[in-house]
């Protein structure tokens, strides 16, 4: 067996979810935000998850578990802390936890860190910062504590650390770092860190650490791979430390795989899923491989498919006699899918058979793990059950011969509208809106009220009919507010939609929802990915009524409002058997039925929102173009079909287009709504002249509860007056409205009308 290796690994994952499966971590710390219970209330929790964890992926069968996986927030704000970078602003606080919830958080005077995105997924970290005044020495101690705590427990863990070149990569300069300093500079004292870290851990019973360097799995310089070298040779050379395993994933390491393999570190864990080509670069093999025990990544830590046990099999087989021993393990961490299959009880059966939660992904890892080391017939059983319920999944099953057929059948001209000018001419002429018209884009304030008739109408204690009332009432209310308001394109305020694609996923065929999948978003924040399984078609209408209804109440127009086919993809589990691609075309045809159908019934304005079109944009430069050719087609598939007079939205909620400017020129819409205001509009110079048509930079940021100002807002169109033409400026906020309250909703919108016509005098009469 693996565990009388001593100097092996054995059967692991790379990461566990750690917000519990039924979000205890969530609600404990909400409490504790609140003030409704005290940190020691709070860590009681933490402290039942991480046992819960450690001894259940023990008993699963798991030869080695991994430590330091729980958080309280972010496992990136976490290694800042355990590394002493902690921004001057937080330096006051003294208390540890509610140090790390200020930088989360922020607290007044001192803005919390900033957010972004964990690389390809929907999990975001909060951006460390450091400056050459970054006093970088041991911090906090809570990967030594949770591994004294698991040994207590009986547990041997193998702490887990972001790796320190990945931690300086997704660093930047702390405010007041002079010009050109770069995070990396700081790579040689981090370094000095990490080693005072091992030697701790290295003394309190860790045989192994795991240092996760997944910024290799994106293109890197030649200097930040060397910088990699210089790292793990300067870590591997101190004498009193735990074996090393680095782990990358989210794709292949390429130049990095040789460069570390060079080096003396004991382990290399490799994402096999995503990042295969690093099998083909074996050839025969790479100096120093045979030397280190490989984890094989077999088994997708970021989706919820059933693995294909014999071909994961074979897969990692391709690594013995290459790698000094190979392992078996999960690709990523399993972080980014929810805990137990076992909790959903309302799935078709037929979908159930399709799946693998973390838990589930143990048993493959085990499985998996005696196969290789034991031969396959030691675990026959496990194998042929596993086999036998693939096979069950008729591949028929998930194809729907229609929708394939009528994508088939498709030509160059169902993704093409008339030329753009004739549409803004014609548009011009047929919707006769103002110069600079006012508009917002889409959802109106959530109030509580609205949330509790939706849940109530989903666990039955309301009727369809009164739900249906009770929405209408609140679109009545909205439509006349934005009358009042004097907005010039109003929306029925999205009152029915929990969430921009779920709703659409649960009135689409060939997706399922879960009641428990909830995975961890940022924070305490978790959301419930839709699964997206087989073809995607729609059975009937799902926004029609709505919008229908919305127009009929008023003389304005009303636009009709979707979700697009990326963002519907990035926001679900995708099935992987079928390029996304061509699976975001379905998803695209079927949305192009409910534009044809909003079309018909009267909807002159229809915004198809692609908030996820620079999210999905793959790691690697050499993926994106394919990527965002069939992004664009997805889209225009959608909105193709609609006549000259029809006027196509888009909203994208983010400011910094750089590679997807040719897409958002290639999606064609004649009225692109974007983040601005933050940036002052210098979005706009980016933009340049590769948008044409309508434009609506956001004028004000719907992330903040102040109200902004007429002169502000006419500032802000100002500003953006002198990149394009009045004939081609919208005036709007940055985004949905759902957050905000609805006091300071109605202030600014009326400020933006005043602005927006004090403007449009001065553009008319000028
Ligand atoms: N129409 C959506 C809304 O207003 C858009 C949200 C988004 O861009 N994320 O809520
Ligand atoms: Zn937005």
């Amino acid at each position: 067996m693996s565990m009388s290796s001593t100097s092996s690994i054995g059967t692991t994952v790379l990461g566990y979810p750690r917000i519990g499966p039924g979000r205890e971590l969530k609600r404990a710390t909400e409490s504790y935000w609140a003030g409704r219970t005290d940190a020691s209330a709070l860590h009681d929790v933490a402290a039942g998850l991480r046992r819960e964890t450690w001894t259940g992926l023990r008993d699963a069968g798991l030869d080695q578990v991994p430590g330091n996986t729980f958080s309280f927030y972010d496992h990136v704000l976490d290694t800042a802390l355990a590394v002493g970078a902690v921004p001057e602003r937080f330096a006051g606080v003294t208390d540890p936890l509610e140090r790390l919830f200020a930088m989360a958080r922020g607290r007044t005077g001192a803005p919390a860190c900033e957010m972004t995105k964990w690389f390809d997924t929907n999990y975001h970290y909060l951006v460390p910062e450091v400056g050459p005044g970054t006093r970088l020495a041991p911090g906090s101690r809570k990967a030594l504590e949770e591994l004294r705590e698991a040994l207590r427990g009986g547990v041997t863990t193998r702490p887990v650390l972001v790796g320190p070149v990945t931690f300086l990569l997704l660093s930047k300069p702390a405010e007041g770092a002079p010009e050109g300093f770069r995070p990396l500079d700081l790579l040689a004292p981090l370094v000095e860190v990490y080693r005072d870290l091992l030697v701790e851990l290295a003394d309190a019973g860790a045989e192994w650490v795991q240092l996760d360097e997944p910024a290799f799995s994106a293109d890197r310089t030649p200097e930040e791979v060397a910088a990699l070298r210089r790292a793990y040779d300067r870590l591997a050379s101190a004498t009193r430390r735990p074996k090393i395993l680095v782990a990358s994933y989210f794709g292949e390491l390429g130049p990095a795989l040789p460069v570390l393999a060079a080096t003396a570190v004991e382990g290399l864990a490799l994402d096999l899923v995503a990042g295969g080509a690093d099998l083909d670069a074996l050839d025969p093999t790479v100096p120093g491989l045979d030397r280190k025990v490989v984890l094989a990544g077999v088994v997708d830590g970021r989706n919820v498919w059933r693995t294909d046990l014999d071909r994961a099999l074979a897969t990692a087989g391709r690594l013995v006699g290459v790698a000094g021993r190979v392992e078996v393990s999960t690709s990523c961490s399993l972080l980014h899918v929810p805990y137990d299959l076992a909790a959903e009880t309302g799935l078709p059966a037929d979908v159930v058979d399709m799946l693998a939660f973390a838990r589930q992904k143990v048993d493959e890892v085990v499985v998996l793990g005696r196969a290789l080391h034991e031969g396959p017939d030691a675990v026959a059983a496990e194998l042929a059950a596993a086999r036998a319920t693939r096979d069950r999944v008729a591949v028929t099953a998930r194809r729907d011969e229609k929708v394939r057929s009528r994508l088939d059948a498709l030509g160059p001209d169902h993704y093409r509208r008339g030329p753009g000018e004739r549409r803004a001419t014609v548009q011009r002429d047929a919707l006769g809106l103002p110069v600079v018209p006012t508009t917002t884009i889409g959802s109106f304030p959530q109030t509580g009220q609205i949330r509790r008739d939706r849940a109530a109408h989903r666990s039955g204690a309301i009727d369809t009919g009164t739900y249906t009332e009770r929405m209408r009432q609140e679109i009545v209310r909205v439509v006349r507010l934005q009358e009042t308001i004097g907005l010039d394109v109003l929306v029925h305020g999205e009152p029915e939609r929990n969430d921009m694609v779920q709703y659409f996923a649960e009135n689409l065929d060939g997706f399922a929802t879960t009641e428990h999948g909830w995975v961890q978003s940022y924070g305490s924040r978790c959301v419930r990915p839709p699964i997206l399984h087989s073809d995607v078609s729609r059975p009937r209408p799902i926004t029609v009524e709505w919008a229908e209804f919305a127009q009929s109440l008023s003389d304005t127009l009303v636009k009709g409002m979707l979700t697009g086919p990326v963002t519907i993809l990035a926001w679900s589990f995708v099935r992987d058997d079928q390029p996304l691609g061509d699976t975001a075309r379905q998803v695209g045809l079927a949305l192009r039925d409910e534009v044809g159908d909003l079309e018909a019934a009267g909807i002159r304005i229809i915004q198809v929102d692609e908030p996820a079109l620079r999210e999905l944009l793959p790691l690697h430069e050499r993926d994106r173009p394919a990527y965002l050719d069939w992004a664009v087609d997805a889209f225009r598939l959608a909105v193709g079909a609609v006549a000259d007079a029809t006027q196509i939205h888009t909203h994208l909620c983010y400011s910094e287009f750089g590679e997807v400017v040719g897409a958002i020129d290639g999606l064609d819409a004649d009225v692109t709504t974007v983040e601005a205001a933050r940036s002052r509009m210098e979005v706009l110079a980016d933009l340049g002249p590769g948008v044409p048509r309508g434009l609506g930079p956001g004028v004000y940021d719907v992330h903040s509860p102040e109200v902004p100002g007429t002169d502000e807002l006419a500032d802000q169109l100002g500003a953006a007056l002198r990149h394009i033409g009045p004939d081609r400026l919208w005036a709007n906020p940055d985004c949905g409205l759902k957050t905000r309250g609805e006091a300071e909703t109605v202030a600014a919108l009326t400020n933006l009308v005043a602005a927006a016509r004090r403007v449009r005098d001065r553009a008319t009469t000028g």
